[in-house]
């Protein structure tokens, strides 16, 4: 899929936002290696606690309808926003650490990283065999 398409289908889930609290509205869409898509938006809750990034909820989404191989991660939001540590460290578990995360802001600006270069000294299953 086009970084294009990816990108709009994150800003198209950020529209779905359910952020109350903060304002912050985040999209993601994710692609899988065998070519799936899954789009996720953050979904806040008034215990904070139970506050789920866009990024989590898209990668739940592919990894609930068995894909579990990540090929790319689009973050949207208005101010171009990198994903948080939290998400980094979920991805080193459906990715490789050369997988390329690309965040985007309104004013279609873009960076991509490696999660590698994201999340250095990752923590990674290959830490627990
Ligand atoms: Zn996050």
């Amino acid at each position: 899929m086009s970084d294009k398409k990816l990108r709009d289908l994150a800003q198209e889930a950020s529209t779905r936002s359910y952020s109350p609290y903060s304002k912050a509205k985040v999209g993601s869409a994710v692609e899988t290696d065998d070519g799936h898509v899954y789009q996720g938006c953050n979904i806040e809750n008034s215990s904070f606690g139970g506050t789920v990034c866009a990024e989590r909820v898209a990668i739940w989404k592919a990894v609930s309808e068995g894909h579990k191989k990540l090929k790319k991660v689009y973050v949207y939001t208005i101010d171009g926003w990198p994903p948080c540590g939290m998400c980094l460290q979920v991805m080193t578990e459906f990715s490789s650490l050369d997988m390329e995360i690309t965040f985007g802001d309104k004013a279609g600006n873009e960076k991509t990283k490696k999660l590698g270069e994201l999340l250095t000294h990752a923590f990674t299953p290959d830490h627990l065999k």
